[in-house]
């Protein structure tokens, strides 16, 4: 878990801002939520042979004995909002959020056990159009931030559940027949969730599978068409992608659309973003059937690639406007109200004013990288005057009103 300092948070303040002006953009509404919830909210959602459920979650009881999860991820709670106020049934909606996350992972770069992510959930909407515009909503992230060319759209369709099941019964047969070639993980996996070893990492699973049936060959007609839908909306935006036949996601709720935006700038931590369609979870958590479709991104994973990438602009704008000191003891009362006046007369402008000792105190005051400062001490008619740098340039005794008028 990290702490963001004042240095870094100026970077997260800039992705953060690009975010909202592109959900913005595309008429999407801020949701808010818990960061704590019940267990078996995460439970029945993700699935509880997922990595999350199983070895990830921060659970606690609190005094009443009730079962709480810090959330590993939004989607969870964002449904069960929504089936609390009534905002799904019958209904489309369209929302994003961004907050902090949390999984007991094993810690490296870019994977940390308090995470933020950002992202966007639509429900009500079945067509492969609103999961045209979850894609296009992060293309458009990606090129506001100048990143597009450094990712890579891979695409994928689960299908129904029940061709999906086809599918697993076909994939445990054959892998089943070669069950001591796998590794131990995916031996594992064989039982509880075999979807999952099409992700496995080794090398020998992953040659294994290229003899394993194909999800593809699976889809039903209803899934297959939608998924035609969907890459022919992204061939006319000009939005290239891979087809990863392989690609299942780790949690369970996922049908159709999935996807994962990679990068190789990242080393192994290499998705920035993934999503998907999850129409049954809505009913599965006690609400109407409804459509579902979203995706979340890595806030850490996105500020390191905008790093390595060297695409954050300076911060100049972060910059003090003015430094403002006493020159000597007693007038700091007065020094106060001075500032009050400029920051109410001068909106936007980052005025911090010198409050410790005063030996030093042009220096002090220049180290702080401030683009103007300014001395103030008593002249000797009693007025309040101030000495103004503007780097070496010097104005000497200029009276308070002439201090605002020169900032
Ligand atoms: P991974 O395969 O990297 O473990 P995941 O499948 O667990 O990712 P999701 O649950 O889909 O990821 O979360 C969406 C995004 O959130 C990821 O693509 C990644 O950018 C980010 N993310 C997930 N877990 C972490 C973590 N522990 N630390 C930092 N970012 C994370
Ligand atoms: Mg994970």
């Amino acid at each position: 878990m990290n702490d963001i300092l004042p240095e870094q948070s100026s970077a997260w303040q800039y992705l953060e801002a690009k975010f909202q002006a592109v959900v913005a953009s595309y008429g999407y509404g801020e949701i808010r939520t818990p960061i704590v919830e019940s267990s078996e909210l995460f439970n029945r959602s993700i699935g509880e042979v997922t990595d999350i459920v199983e070895k990830e979650m921060y659970c606690f009881e609190d005094r009443n004995g009730e079962r709480l999860a810090l959330r590993p991820e939004g989607t969870a709670s964002i449904v069960r909002a929504g089936i609390e106020h009534g905002l799904l049934f019958n209904q489309t909606q369209r929302f994003w959020y961004r907050g902090p996350m949390f999984r007991y992972e094993k810690p490296q770069k870019g994977r940390y056990r308090q995470f933020q992510q950002i992202g966007v959930e639509a429900f009500g909407m079945a067509g492969a159009d609103i999961d045209a515009e979850v894609i296009l909503l992060c293309a458009s992230f990606w090129r506001s931030l100048g990143i597009l060319d450094s990712l890579t759209l891979e695409l994928n369709s689960l299908g129904s559940n029940s061709a999906r099941e086809q599918y697993q019964s076909a994939l445990v047969q054959y892998l089943s027949e070669r069950k001591e070639q796998l590794d131990e993980d995916s031996q594992k996996r064989l039982l509880s969730n075999p979807l999952r070893i099409l992700d496995s990492k080794e090398q020998s699973t992953q040659a294994l599978l290229d003899g394993a049936p194909n999800l593809t060959d699976y889809l039903d007609e209803e899934a297959a068409e939608h998924f035609a839908s969907l890459r022919s909306i992204l061939d006319a935006a000009g939005i290239s992608y891979k087809i990863n036949p392989r690609l299942v996601r780790g949690l369970d709720y996922y049908n159709k659309t999935v996807f994962e935006w990679t990068t190789d700038k990242l080393g192994a931590q290499g998705t920035v973003c993934a999503g998907g369609r999850y129409d049954g979870m809505v009913k599965q958590l006690g609400g109407k059937a409804t459509a579902a479709v979203g995706m979340a991104m890595g806030t850490e994973r996105l500020l390191l690639m905008l790093e390595t990438l060297n695409v954050v602009p300076d911060q100049v704008s972060q910059n003090l406007d003015l430094y403002l000191a006493a020159e000597d003891k007693g007038l700091q009362g007065e020094l106060m109200l001075i500032a009050e006046q400029l920051r109410s007369a001068l909106p936007g402008l980052r005025i911090r004013v010198h409050c410790s000792g005063l030996k030093n105190v042009l220096n002090k005051a220049r180290q702080t990288g401030a683009e103007k400062v300014a001395l103030v001490k008593r002249a000797a008619d009693g007025e309040l005057v101030a000495t103004l740098w503007h780097g070496e340039e010097v104005i000497r005794d200029i009276s308070i009103a002439q201090l605002s008028s020169s900032l």
